[in-house]
């Protein structure tokens, strides 16, 4: 029996997703811009599956369009609005705590010749939205960060980010990457004063491969990928069916029971954090996780590969930080100033619905034996 509690890097694919995976690519295998009957029959699941998308982030069906994950949807989103208003002024701000898909899309905007502000986190993982506030400046023309932090789960404060953007400056767009929001809060992009915002369906019980956009109505962006002008010419390429009909199934289950997930999460992340205590009195947590999904903590001396390694053979999955970073030193720990020792020995436990008080026991018994073993 596997233990898996890795679910922020990626989790696993629920039934009716991949069901309805299955039947798209063995039924209703049409073309959506055909025009005989097999196209007319998936361009109507289309046409569901958007309006069901569209309902989960907050917007309309016109105002959502299929990606093909989190990744394309920051690029497209950050690549879109600095080019756009590029006439209005070369700066953008972010965090020093983003997903790479946001830190290198701004890096490679710098070397076009934008300036980026990377407000940095406090000790506990947090942005502060003053911080945020002081960084705007009259020629920013773009503020993109992260809903909920991926490696310590805290949620950045949107809404205040938002309403001070627009009153410094109302022409300039805001993106929120909600990848790691998606079902643990609700998603409400107006009142965030939000105009773009990214979510990713290998997070939530979809297959990899398939993300959304959201893009206010007034707002207008450069297509990112040109071609056959699928997406109303906004997003080219043929619509990966398979992948949105399962995206939408996967959306429809989440959405009816996100409240009973959110508080069974938050049962094991107590049920976690209590047995943590009593069993490490050396632990220390990164981060305040605000939401209960994502868990972040070190126990000094016993390095993260090796801990890794030790669960691994106990059929415990967990990760050292973001799946991208691959054993790099956690930015985002660095920005929160922890010191080398603590960033070493750092473990992410994500939790999924499916996890159970039987996954954190394995958990807790594969640290035990690390712990005995590399602390001697
Ligand atoms: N943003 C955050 C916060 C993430 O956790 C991830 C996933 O790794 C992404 C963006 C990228 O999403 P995707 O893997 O769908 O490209």
């Amino acid at each position: 029996m596997i233990h898996y509690l890795d679910n922020a890097a990626t989790s696993r694919v629920l039934p009716a997703a991949a069901e309805a995976a299955v039947h798209m690519m063995r039924e209703e295998f049409g073309n959506p811009s055909s025009l005989h009957k097999m196209g007319i029959e998936a361009a109507r699941v289309l046409k569901d599956s958007r309006e069901a998308v569209a309902a989960v982030l907050g917007g309309t069906p016109a105002e959502t369009y299929f990606t093909s994950g989190g990744t394309e949807s920051i690029n497209t989103a950050i690549f879109g609005a600095a080019r756009k208003n590029r006439h209005a002024g070369r700066h953008i701000v972010t965090t020093a705590i983003e997903h790479a898909a946001t830190l290198n899309a701004c890096r490679r905007l710098e070397s076009e010749g934008f300036e980026v502000t990377y407000v940095q986190p406090t000790a506990d993982g947090h942005i502060l939205a003053e911080n945020m506030e002081n960084a705007m400046r009259e020629d920013t023309i773009l503020v993109s960060c992260m809903l909920v932090n991926n490696e310590v789960g805290t949620v950045l404060p949107v809404a205040e980010i938002g309403r001070a953007l627009k009153r410094k400056n109302p022409s300039a767009l805001f993106h929120v990457d909600a990848v790691q929001g998606l079902f643990r809060l609700p998603l409400t992009p107006k009142k965030w004063n939000c105009d773009l915002l990214s979510v990713s369906g290998h997070k939530i019980g979809a297959p990899k491969g398939i993300g959304a956009l959201y893009m206010k109505r007034d707002v207008r962006l450069a297509p990112y990928i040109v071609g056959g002008g699928q997406e109303s010419g906004f997003r080219s390429g043929t619509e990966p069916m398979p992948q949105i009909a399962a995206f939408t199934a996967a959306c429809r289950e989440r959405a009816a029971q996100m409240d009973e997930d959110v508080a069974h999460v938050a049962m094991l992340k107590d049920y976690l954090t209590e047995q943590v205590n009593a069993k490490f009195d050396f632990v220390q947590w990164n981060g305040q996780g605000d939401v209960p999904h994502v868990v972040n903590l070190s126990l000094p001396g016993c390095k993260s590969e090796v801990m890794l390694r030790v669960l691994e053979s106990k059929n415990v999955f967990v990760s050292a930080g973001s799946a991208c970073s691959k054993g790099k030193e956690s930015p985002v720990l660095r920005a929160m100033g922890l010191d080398k020792k603590r960033i070493d020995s750092a473990l992410r436990i994500s939790f999924a619905p499916f996890n159970t008080k039987e996954d954190v026991d394995a958990l807790l018994e594969g640290l035990e034996a690390g712990v005995r073993m590399l602390r001697r």
